[in-house]
């Protein structure tokens, strides 16, 4: 609550004091355009909350109570005080002003020795010094643009709900709203129209809430609601309610701007043991509404429970299966389409957690969550430029795709790892390719381009991966110094039953050749898909027709042979 007015609140049940004070003030020249009188605390809370004084005078004892027993009062009433409070006291006592000030007085005062002049500067650095606070403590709470609550007062907001629902079972629910496509916002029409956008989201969001609800900016494009007891069924009512109200074209300039929020929710009662656990599955349930098209909200649900259970396991897992170098480097082979030939191999991280194989892309994920960026890259870089120069002893031509996290732009210790990897080796730059996701590479497009540019003048190849699903401009990429494209594996795996995937791939093949980058077709898994490959012109193919990833130098040279037989067998086929 904050106070406008001009009023100076005086609480003191001595008339003859109350005009003392009035006297002295009338010798001095201040700013107060009323002053206000009460006899009670009970009478003066009343009034000072309905319209806060600008500042208050406060005698130490009262008919209804002491003025320690009045700021008690205050506190718990008003999470950030209602206004500055002087107390005036009967006698000095250091131990009784200490305790004032403990309890939320902003200065006291001893009524025998009180003259106007002190008065009013007493009265005009509370003042000031109050003013100064609220100012720092919204600093600290509040995000400066939106003015919505910050993560900081949000996260403990959230630890209280989730406390007080653990001890009473009072149901709530946690939604995580993104911005879908937020970044080309800001790209095609600046970080001033993206910072107006995020206002104007704040505002929607307030709007459509109740006064109990919480809304917070959490950083970026995120913002976050905390709706106090609410039942599961009417949380999806608000969440499916909120994508609408959130879906917008917002006036900028001569024209509008179309937005609209992915939104993630998870309710309580929840399986959850920690706060932590449930902001978890907030987040989850957000991941899963982007993924399933962006524009909507998901909802944490039973089946995603395990996921996120064996997430949380995995990362802390991982930090010790790191430090013992438990993780295994896979790889799969890129097959040049001409020769069958095996061009280079892609390296692929594996972990097998309790005899669940995770994903690449998910211990890249739990990697950057827990920042062991460094260490991990490390033994990455070090054991596959090893293996690769095994490797090619016996495939001399032999090439390495690596591939880099969505944080390369950001992370220039990762590119600095990699060169200097490399500068102890005597591997040839040029045997090494550097794969970025379409994806990852245009959330940050000027910052990606500078980074890749740096390897490209160190020798290193690029290449840009999944292409077709990152919303990347052909005249973006004839700017890249990238080498070669990786056709998204949907692509193919669907070509039978989406049409426009034949005319696609054919476009896209067609334009890279042009700008001079090979194609490489992926998600090749059968031999009509390689011959599909074969005559849309993609130079390099992919998949698990054409080998699956493998570990050791034998599993490697028994794949060279028997690929070298398939590919006689096809050729002679042809
Ligand atoms: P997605 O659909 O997957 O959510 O993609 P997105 O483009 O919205 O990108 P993402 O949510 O990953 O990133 C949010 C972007 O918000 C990144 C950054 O450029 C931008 N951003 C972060 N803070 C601010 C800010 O204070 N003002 C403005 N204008 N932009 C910001
Ligand atoms: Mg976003």
């Amino acid at each position: 609550m904050s106070s406008n007015s001009k009023t100076l609140f005086i609480v003191e049940d001595n008339p003859a004091d109350t005009l003392h004070y009035l006297r002295l003030l009338d010798e001095v020249k201040h700013d107060f355009k009323t002053i206000e009188t009460s006899t009670t605390l009970a009478d003066a809370c009343e009034r000072m909350s309905q319209q806060p004084p600008l500042c208050c005078l406060l005698d130490y004892n009262l008919p209804d109570g002491s003025a320690l027993s009045f700021l008690e009062l205050l506190k718990t009433k008003f999470e950030n005080g209602l206004c500055p409070i002087i107390v005036i006291t009967g006698q000095e006592d250091t131990e009784t002003a200490v305790k004032l000030m403990q309890h939320g007085a902003q200065d006291y005062l001893v009524k025998q020795k009180l003259d106007a002049e002190q008065l009013l500067r007493v009265i005009q650095h509370s003042i000031q010094t109050w003013q100064l606070q609220r100012q720092l403590n919204h600093l600290a709470l509040y995000d400066p643009l939106t003015s919505l609550v910050n993560r900081t007062l949000f996260i403990d907001r959230l630890i209280q709900m989730f406390e007080a629902g653990k001890r009473n079972l009072r149901p709530f629910a946690l939604l995580y709203i993104d911005i879908d496509y937020f970044k080309a916002v800001n790209d095609n029409y600046g970080h001033e129209a993206g910072d107006c956008m995020l206002k104007s989201m704040a505002e929607q969001l307030l709007a459509n809430m109740r006064s109990t609800d919480t809304a917070a900016r959490l950083g970026g494009d995120e913002f976050s609601v905390l709706l106090p007891d609410i039942s599961e069924a009417k949380a999806h009512h608000f969440s499916h309610k909120l994508v609408q109200a959130l879906t917008l074209d917002l006036p900028w300039k001569d024209g509008f701007i179309s937005i609209a929020p992915s939104i993630g929710l998870a309710c309580y009662p929840s399986r959850a043991d920690s706060y932590q656990e449930f902001m978890r599955e907030a987040d989850f349930a957000l991941y899963r509404a982007k993924n399933n098209g962006r524009g909507q909200y998901s909802a944490f649900n039973k089946a995603m429970e395990t996921e996120t259970r064996q997430l949380t396991q995995l990362s802390s897992a991982l930090p010790k299966v790191l430090l013992n170098q438990r993780l295994q480097i896979a790889y799969q082979p890129i097959i040049d389409v001409s020769t069958l030939a095996v061009d280079s191999i892609e390296a692929l991280v594996r972990w097998k957690f309790k005899q669940n194989w995770i994903s690449p892309e998910k211990i890249i994920e739990l990697v950057l969550e827990r920042r062991l960026s460094e260490s991990f890259h490390q033994w990455l870089f070090e054991n596959t430029i090893q293996q690769l120069s095994d490797w090619q002893r016996s495939a001399p031509d032999l090439s390495l795709a690596l591939n880099l996290p969505a944080n390369i732009c950001h992370d220039a210790k990762l590119l600095n790892q990699l060169l200097s990897v490399l500068k102890d080796t005597s591997i040839d730059p040029q045997k090494i390719t550097v794969e970025v996701t379409e994806t990852h590479m245009m959330q940050y497009p000027d910052e990606t381009k500078l980074r890749l540019k740096t390897l490209a003048d160190f020798g290193v190849q690029i290449s840009i991966d999944d292409f077709g699903t990152g919303y990347s401009s052909m005249q973006y990429l004839a700017s890249l110094p990238c080498d070669t494209l990786k056709i998204d594996r949907q692509f193919f795996m669907d070509l039978n039953t989406n049409e426009r995937n034949a005319q696609i791939i054919e476009a896209i093949t067609a334009l890279s050749h042009r700008l001079g980058l090979k194609v490489i077709a992926e998600g090749i898994e059968t031999a009509e898909l390689l011959q599909a490959a074969t005559e849309f012109g993609c130079d390099y193919a992919q998949g698990y027709w054409l080998g699956a990833p493998v570990i050791t130098q034998q599993e490697f040279s028994a794949f060279c042979v028997e690929s070298k037989r398939q590919g006689d067998r096809l050729i002679a086929k042809v």
